[in-house]
């Protein structure tokens, strides 16, 4: 019963303890996680390429308008200086109408006396020349003048009005294509102003997909770095795993001395969990008192050190040739450092509860060419 209750303890203590302790990531799961970043980066780099092609073809569409707006306002230029230049004709045609109406009325004026100084006075100036004649040829030969004065007046009157209509008809034609072109004066301002419009949109959608492009980049750059750090842990994992370096060549391949030479307890064995969480348990858990002395279990050299704030806590690696590898997590203190060489036995540590651990332990694993095993099988 005593039995039963003890395993029963330790079962619980175990669950507690393995709850509570951090496992690492492994290198697959770290290889997971880069593929993710990898694709992340992918993505952020498609959407970003996919922005830069929209903005492309919006900058292209605004040239486009841009190029458009610029002729359509050369042409109200163009339609404006015609205007302009329709207004001073007419405004010379009004003053040629004024001085033909002006010399017209003023030769009517000066016929009508005339034909009305013939008909009416017998005092007139044709009066005196026909009566001034000395003999009846002279009086012919004046009345035949008479008549040829006349009918040049009434010539002239003619021509003087032929004249003044062929200047308001010309005025007529001006003023016509003046009216023409200030309608396409209004077509083309409509034009500008539809144009306009369509600019501002264009512009509107570069800015937008200016913001998009940001945000990619700023995306991508952190996938990028992520998988940085990602790569940076996995290269350290593959260093702790696989690069033996100085101390023994060879593995003796005898058993490893117990990693807490003061005692205490396995609170949760190496191997696959399915509670509290899924997970493999890569390691030996140790319980012990704060502070106790974590030795070498075998002979090696220290190949990593880290003081950080992983879920490991304090923890150190050596290596003992032969692919052997031994890891010492949750530390309150390491003593040695890396390169140092450190006999079976050696203090290396002492006891503490760094990293995710509540309460002290030892984490302690042993790897075989990069491989987490179960310590049982190599520890006295
Ligand atoms: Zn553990």
């Amino acid at each position: 019963m005593k039995k039963i209750l003890s395993v029963f303890l330790a079962v619980f203590i175990c669950l507690f303890a393995c709850n509570l302790s951090a496992y690492p990531a492994t290198q697959s799961e770290l290889k997971k996680k880069i593929s993710e970043a990898d694709e992340k980066i992918a993505k952020a780099k498609k959407d970003l390429q996919e922005a830069k092609n929209k903005q492309a073809s919006a900058e292209k569409q605004k040239e486009l308008i841009d190029n458009q707006i610029s002729e359509i306002v050369s042409n109200i230029v163009y339609l404006n200086g015609q205007i302009t230049s329709a207004n001073e004709q007419i405004a010379q045609k009004e003053e040629e109408i004024e001085i033909a109406q002006a010399k017209l009325d003023e030769n009517k004026e000066y016929f009508k006396s005339r034909v009305l100084s013939m008909y009416k006075s017998g005092t007139s100036t044709y009066m005196e020349l026909l009566f001034g004649a000395d003999n009846m040829g002279d009086f012919l030969n004046r009345v035949d003048m008479l008549q040829y004065v006349v009918k040049n007046d009434k010539k002239i009157v003619d021509e003087m009005t032929e004249a003044r209509d062929a200047v308001i008809e010309a005025k007529a034609v001006i003023e016509e294509r003046k009216a023409d072109l200030e309608d396409s004066k209004v077509l083309s301002e409509q034009q500008k102003s539809s144009l306009d419009s369509a600019l501002a949109q264009q512009q509107e959608i570069i800015a937008q997909l200016g913001q998009e492009i940001k945000v990619n980049e700023k995306e991508a750059a952190e996938a990028q770095k992520e998988k940085d750090a990602l790569n940076r842990q996995l290269e350290q994992e593959l260093s702790g795993y696989n690069a033996p370096s100085g101390g023994a060549s060879t593995y003796s391949g005898g058993k490893m001395a117990w990693p807490t030479p003061q005692g205490g307890t396995i609170t949760c064995p190496f191997g696959y969990r399915t509670y509290p969480s899924v997970g493999m348990h890569t390691g030996l858990d140790i319980g012990i008192r704060y502070g106790s002395t974590i030795a070498a279990a075998e002979a090696g050299t220290v190949i990593k050190v880290v003081n950080g704030t992983t879920g490991y806590g304090k923890y150190l690696m050596i290596n003992h040739g032969g692919g052997v590898v031994t890891l010492y997590a949750h530390s309150s203190k390491i003593v040695v450092q890396v390169g140092e060489y450190v006999e079976r036995g050696q203090k290396i540590a002492e006891i503490g509860s760094t990293g995710f651990s509540t309460g002290p332990h030892l984490h302690f694993e042993v790897r075989i060419n990069g491989k987490a095993v179960n310590p049982i099988g190599y520890i006295t």
